[in-house]
């Protein structure tokens, strides 16, 4: 049988061949990854990375791609979806468990409903869950890790696991799921505090307009680049000139110097050569070596 079919036999969810990644990421741009699986549930999961393992296919998993630079070769291998089924939310008291594919805007909204407080500050970032947690997204309002009780995992050899916060490794915008690859976040955990729902619900309003009305609206990843220690990446690429900058369809924002957007059917070499421009400059004027915060994926 061929790997295809084999898929197919494992998975409930999407399984398909050469599927284009432009449509799975917020730029809008990525080639075709050479399977797509979408899972269904951790059973599925772990029979997948088993499969995985045995054949030593490579393999990536992803969110709602808010924060994927995917190349136009596309990806190798596997790239693995949570599927619906993962995008559940439950309220146990002041505990709140998510599944890895809902939204964390989500969480946080229904977390203002019961009265409970600690994502305000993530909870205005686009995104999953799961991609929240491995990007240790937020704002200078909190972060996920603050609120972040335990993880459930299923290994790259298919195993289950639930990982306490103190063995996921948090740190600014990093987290222990960015170098160790053999980890699948399935569920996590948010320890809450009891707040004012009402308050909780119009702050968080109050910051997606805010974000709405001062953000560059489009195709983008959000910041491309890491504040560094002190500084301020947007303050360091306008201070550069950069501003404005073009490469291709790809743009860097005249609002907001560290978005760089897909703003004229740009490609995905257009959006990384105009990145690494902007490093450069950065580097020549200031003196500072910029750090992605855009994962560059597939095959470069
Ligand atoms: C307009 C805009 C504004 C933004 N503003 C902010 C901001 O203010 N603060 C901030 O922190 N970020 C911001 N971002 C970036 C982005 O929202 C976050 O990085 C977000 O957490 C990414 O989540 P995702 O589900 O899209 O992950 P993806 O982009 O799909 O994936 C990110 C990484 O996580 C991995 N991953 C995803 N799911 C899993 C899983 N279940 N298990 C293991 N690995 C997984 C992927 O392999 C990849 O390495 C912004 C993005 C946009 C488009």
């Amino acid at each position: 049988m061929s790997v295809i079919d084999d898929l197919k036999l494992i998975a409930t969810g999407r399984v398909t061949e050469s599927e284009p990644m432009a449509g799975y990421t917020t730029l809008g741009v990525g080639g075709p990854a050479d399977y797509f699986v979408e899972v269904s549930n951790e059973d599925e999961l772990s029979a997948l990375m088993l499969y995985i393992s045995r054949h030593e296919i490579p393999w990536m998993v992803i969110g709602d791609g808010a924060n994927l630079l995917v190349s136009d070769r596309g990806i190798r291998g596997i790239v693995i979806k949570l599927g619906e089924q993962f995008s559940s939310i439950e309220v146990q008291g002041r505990q709140i468990v998510a599944g890895s594919a809902a939204r964390i805007s989500r969480v946080a909204d229904i977390a203002a409903k019961n009265n409970l407080s600690g994502l305000e500050g993530v909870g205005t970032v686009p995104g999953s869950v799961g991609g929240a947690i491995v990007m240790n997204a937020g704002t200078h309002r909190g972060y996920i890790d603050e609120v972040t009780d335990s993880v459930r995992v299923v290994t790259d050899t298919g195993e289950k696991k639930t990982l306490q916060r103190a063995k996921c490794g948090f740190s600014y915008r990093n987290s222990r799921f960015q170098y160790d690859k053999s980890l699948i976040i399935t569920y996590a955990s948010f320890k809450m505090k009891t707040g004012d729902g009402e308050a909780i619900a119009q702050h968080l309003e109050g910051v997606r307009k805010h974000r709405a009305d001062t953000q560059p609206q489009g195709k983008s990843a959000g910041c491309f680049f890491k504040n560094p220690t002190g500084l301020s990446a947007g303050g360091l690429i306008d201070g550069a000139g950069c501003k404005g900058m073009r490469e291709g369809g790809a743009v860097v924002s005249e609002i907001h110097g560290n978005f760089i957007m897909n703003a004229h059917n740009a490609t995905a070499s257009d959006l990384y050569t105009l990145a690494e421009k902007v490093k450069k400059l950065v580097k020549d004027i200031h003196g500072v070596d910029l750090e992605y915060e855009v994962r560059l994926v597939g095959e470069w």
